[in-house]
This record gives C-alpha cells, sequence and structure tokens, in this order.
C-alpha cells in the first residue's frame, strides 16, 4: 500500500517530536538524579574536607601523635566516599548518558567522575600496594650512606658533594648514596607490576597513563611537550654543562672530560652546582620575611592579611620542618606553614607558599565548591614558583629592599645566569624521570638499570660510570613512593614562564620582561583574580590557560626567558 506523502510527513513530524520529547525528559531526569547527588555529596565532602585539612594544618604545627593519627583516619574517611561503588556508577550512567549540558554542571560531573574513578581500584590491590609503599618508605626513612663503617644523612652526604674536592671521597659518597636504591628495587618493581595491574582492571593501558588521564593529562599532548622541550633546550644546556664541566674539573683538578657523576655537588644533578659567585642570602639577613611578603602581596592587590594572621609560621618544637599551603574550607580560611629564617632560601619559599594562598583565598564563592579550586596542581605549582622566583629576581630586590643600583648592576648577571643555569639543569633532569616512569610502567620487564643511564647520558649528557650496572633509578625516592608526578613540576616552571610574559607583555605593557617585579602595580593582581583565580577549575587547565594568556600552554616563553 501506498501512503500519500503529507501522511508520511505527518507521521514523520510526531516520530520527531516523540523523539525530542524523550530526549528533553531523559536530559531532565539525569539532570536531575545529578544535581541530587551533589547535594548529598557537597553535604558529606564539604564538612569532612573541612575537618581533615584542619586536623592536619593542627597535626603539623604540634607534632602531636593523636592529632596524626585523628587526621590519618579523617583522610580515610573522606577518601572512603570516592570508594563507593554505587555511586560510581551512578555517576558513569550520567555520564555516559552525554545528556548534561549546563556547562558548570558538566565540569563538575568531570572533576566528580574522575575522583571516583581513580578510586574504584579492587581494594585487595589497594591494600597490598598501600602495605608495600609503607614498607619501602620506611626503608628509605632509615636508610643511611654507610662511609668508612659510618653512617651519613642525605643532607651529611650532599654536603660531601658540595664541598669536598676529592674525587675519591667525592666517588664514594655518591656510591654509598646509591646503596639505597639495591635495598629497594626488587619491591619498587613489585610495585610497579601491582599498579600496572589495579590500571588495567579500570581499561587503562598501565598505571603511567592511568594518572595522566585521571588528571586530565592526555599523554600523547605530554609527550609532544616534553620533546618540544628537549628540542628547545638541548643545544643551551650543552653550553651551560661544558662550562660548569670546565669550572667544576678545574677544581677538581681533572680534565673536563674526566667528569664523573659524583663530580656534580648533588646525588642526581637536580639541583645546579655552584660556579656563579652571588650570595643572596646577604639581602635578607636582617629583614622581616613576613612583613616583607604582606607588603608586597598588599601592592599587587591581593592582601593577604587576614591569612597571614591564621598561619604558622616560625619554629617550633615538634613541628614540620618544611613549608605548605592548606585550603581549609574553599571560603577564604586559607593557611600557611613555614620555618622562616631571615636568608634566600625562607624569602622564596614564603612568597612560594603565598602564591598558593592566593589563588585559593580569591576563588569565585559563587560557584559551586567543587570548582573552587585551582585548574590543575601545576597551575597553582606555576603561581608558586612566578613569585618564588622574585626572592632572586634583581629587579625585586631593587623594588621591594632598595637594593642601590651600583650594587644591582653587579648582581644582576649573576643572578640571571645562576637561574637559567638552576633551570635548565632541573629541565633536563625532570626529562630523565618523566621518560623512565613512562617507559618503566610501559615495559617494567626491560633492563631498567641500562634505560636509567641511556636516559641520563643523553638528557643530561652524564656519562655512566664505566660497567656500571646497578638500579640506580631505584635510589630516587619519587619513582617509587610519588609515581607519575614529576613531569607537573616542569609543566609548572614553564607556565610560569607564561604568566611572567603574559603579565609583563600585556598587562604592565612591558618589553624587557626580565626586568619586571610587578611591585606596587594592583593591575597585576587583577588579571590573576580575574583570568586565573576565579576562573578556578570551570575550565580544564589548557582552556584556562588559553583563555588567560591567548595561547595554549607553550614551552615558547620558557625557552625565550632562560635559553635564547
Ligand atoms: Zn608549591
Amino acid at each position: 500500500m501506498n501512503h500519500p506523502k503529507s501522511q508520511l510527513v505527518v507521521i514523520w513530524i510526531l516520530f520527531c517530536s516523540l523523539l525530542t520529547l524523550s530526549c528533553i525528559s531523559e536530559q531532565e531526569r539525569m539532570t536531575g538524579k545529578f544535581t541530587q547527588f551533589l547535594k548529598e555529596y557537597e553535604g558529606k565532602v564539604i564538612p569532612l574536607s573541612r575537618e581533615t585539612s584542619l586536623a592536619s594544618f593542627e597535626a603539623s604545627i604540634t607534632g602531636n601523635d593523636s592529632l596524626y593519627k585523628k587526621s590519618e583516619e579523617l583522610q580515610f574517611e573522606l577518601s572512603k566516599i570516592f570508594t563507593n561503588k554505587q555511586d560510581f556508577a551512578l555517576l558513569k550512567e550520567i555520564k555516559e548518558s552525554n545528556t548534561i549540558s549546563d556547562p558548570i554542571l558538566k565540569r563538575q560531573l568531570e572533576i566528580i567522575y574522575l575522583g571516583y574513578l581513580g578510586k574504584q581500584l579492587d581494594e585487595q590491590k589497594i591494600k597490598k600496594i598501600i602495605e608495600m609503599q609503607t614498607d619501602v618508605e620506611k626503608r628509605y626513612n632509615v636508610f643511611r650512606a654507610v662511609l668508612d663503617g659510618k653512617p651519613y644523612t642525605d643532607n651529611q652526604i650532599e654536603e660531601i658533594l658540595q664541598s669536598s674536592t676529592d674525587s675519591k671521597v667525592l666517588e664514594k659518597a655518591w656510591k654509598a648514596s646509591k646503596e639505597v636504591g639495591k635495598n629497594v628495587a626488587e619491591d619498587v618493581l613489585k610495585l610497579v607490576h601491582l599498579r600496572n595491574d589495579a590500571a588495567r582492571d579500570l581499561g587503562f593501558a598501565n598505571f603511567h597513563t592511568m594518572q595522566l588521564q585521571l588528571s586530565e593529562q592526555d599523554p600523547q599532548e605530554i609527550e609532544k611537550l616534553f620533546d618540544e622541550l628537549d628540542n628547545l633546550t638541548r643545544q643551551a644546556f650543552a653550553e651551560v654543562k661544558e662550562e660548569v664541566d670546565r669550572v667544576l674539573s678545574k677544581k677538581y683538578g681533572i680534565k673536563p672530560d674526566g667528569m664523573q657523576p659524583w663530580h656534580y655537588q648533588n646525588r642526581f644533578f637536580q639541583e645546579a652546582p655552584k660556579i656563579y659567585s652571588v650570595n643572596l642570602d646577604q639581602f635578607y639577613k636582617d629583614k622581616d620575611l613576613v612583613e616583607i611578603t604582606q607588603r608586597y602581596f598588599a601592592g599587587i592587590g591581593l592582601p593577604i592579611d587576614d591569612l597571614i594572621a591564621k598561619s604558622d609560621l616560625f619554629e617550633k618544637e615538634g613541628k614540620y620542618q618544611h613549608a605548605f599551603c592548606t585550603d581549609i574550607d574553599r571560603e577564604g580560611d586559607v593557611r600557611v606553614v613555614c620555618n622562616v629564617k631571615p636568608n634566600y632560601q625562607w624569602m622564596n619559599t614564603m612568597l612560594h607558599e603565598y602564591g598558593h594562598a592566593v589563588y585559593s583565598k580569591y576563588n569565585d564563592r559563587t560557584i559551586p565548591y567543587t570548582l573552587r579550586d585551582a585548574a590543575h596542581t601545576f597551575t597553582t605549582e606555576a603561581i608558586a614558583m612566578l613569585f618564588g622566583a622574585m626572592a632572586s629576581n634583581p629587579y625585586w630586590l631593587r623594588d621591594m629592599l632598595g637594593v642601590p643600583p651600583e650594587q644591582l648592576e653587579k648582581i644582576a648577571q649573576d643572578c640571571f645566569k645562576s637561574l637559567r643555569l638552576e633551570t635548565l639543569v632541573f629541565s633536563r633532569w625532570a626529562q630523565v624521570m618523566y621518560r623512565f616512569e613512562k617507559s618503566m610502567y610501559a615495559n617494567p620487564e626491560q633492563d631498567l638499570n641500562n634505560l636509567w643511564w641511556d636516559l641520563v647520558e643523553k638528557y643530561q649528557m652524564i656519562k655512566r660510570p664505566a660497567g656500571r650496572n646497578e638500579p640506580d633509578w631505584a635510589a630516587k625516592i619519587h619513582v617509587a613512593l610519588y609515581p607519575a608526578y614529576y613531569h607537573n613540576y616542569l609543566m609548572g616552571n614553564i607556565l610560569a614562564s607564561q604568566f611572567y610574559y603574559t603579565i609583563s607583555q600585556q598587562v604592565l605593557q612591558q618589553e624587557n620582561v626580565t626586568e619586571q617585579s610587578f611591585t606596587d602595580h594592583p593591575e597585576v593582581g587583577k588579571f590573576l583574580d580575574e583570568k586565573i583565580f576565579k576562573p578556578g577549575a570551570r575550565y580544564g587547565w589548557n582552556e584556562m590557560i588559553e583563555k588567560a594568556t591567548g595561547e595554549k600552554l607553550t614551552a615558547k616563553y620558557y625557552a625565550r626567558q632562560y635559553v635564547e
């Protein structure tokens, strides 16, 4: 039977409107489900996160055991929320329905979904991994390098490497420090297998790609970025490395081509040897670092008096010895822990930590809790690094401390040269770490001792000691305990340069970028607040960077600042 055309059209229209109707209701249904989920989720997560952060802050400033215990328990409670199987199934259903169209809801869904996904690993496997990690961590902690029958701490080994000029002593100290690798290598490798196994259960190729994808980093894009950086830094690094070899070999009374891994004043050559004569401590020895930090941030329009009042900044018995910043409630209660001494290192640290702090303080309280966070851990690291670096910026010393022009000229060159050396050395070292981890998780059965030294030779341009076949990769604690994270440090550096150029050129309209200290320029704070702090995690990190700087993350400015 033949339908007249008009009848077909009517049927078609009816069919379409039914389809649209059912789509709308599906969309409404899912939106309703997710909104309900959010309400319950926030009801649990917001108060528990606050309590957890407070407990961990209190524990670290007092060193009190029962507070540490409480903080650990709360942390466990908090992470348990994300292991819930029913909740995850619901989130998965909503996500796969692809019906959430409101951008704010959609973004929350993405973030919360990934938070749950990372915690869906098999419970037994997780338990095994945590047990092994704890055991391995203890072995790193108690390890002491033994020299002539005497135990040495890491700090003492570093001191020998920095001060001795006797190649025999240096070699002994360096080799003794690597013994920890032999102690743990076998178990680290077991951990790698366990982590891979757990990641494959969730459908990831291996643990490394899982970690990247869980933090919204496309493994191929990261690889591209590291290749780009390798190309940009190779020549410049080769040149400074030659200078390092020339200066240090002279100091040790050897030929430049006789330089060995123990001749670089650091166990891993991750920090720059001191070959330039710049003493930054002299500028800080009689200064009030807290007051300077306060004045500087007020000057750029981001006052921190309220944060200083809640922070714990000086040494105390039993207190945690390093520094950190914690956002207690995403409602403006942001605190810093430091152990301030009047020297360069602590000036850098104060500016760094309060960089993190302003990122948190100036979040947008009108957007939902989940989005009141940094776009990525490396984006807040970038802001922290941008400010931390001011402590060795001669123009900042001039503007904030009144260092006179004649002194400025003398130190400017050396300051710049040491910063450049530091950056290039770290950049090449981070290449080794990133590529080693990536390759190890892709194929843990390969000859890892050899892989490590192949990478050290290629990226750090240090020759392996003749005939060395030891698990030197396992001597680096991050490989064992903070897996697949190291690349973020370098990405933070790259982004700090990109922000520095954006602010200097687009906000301050200055061409001589490296001479900018931002001192008393409230428009800098305004820019950071509007373009970086307020958006929070509303956009993916690369979208945020593009909106703020006009370009996606690029190594171009990093190269311009340190290479060209
Ligand atoms: Zn930091």
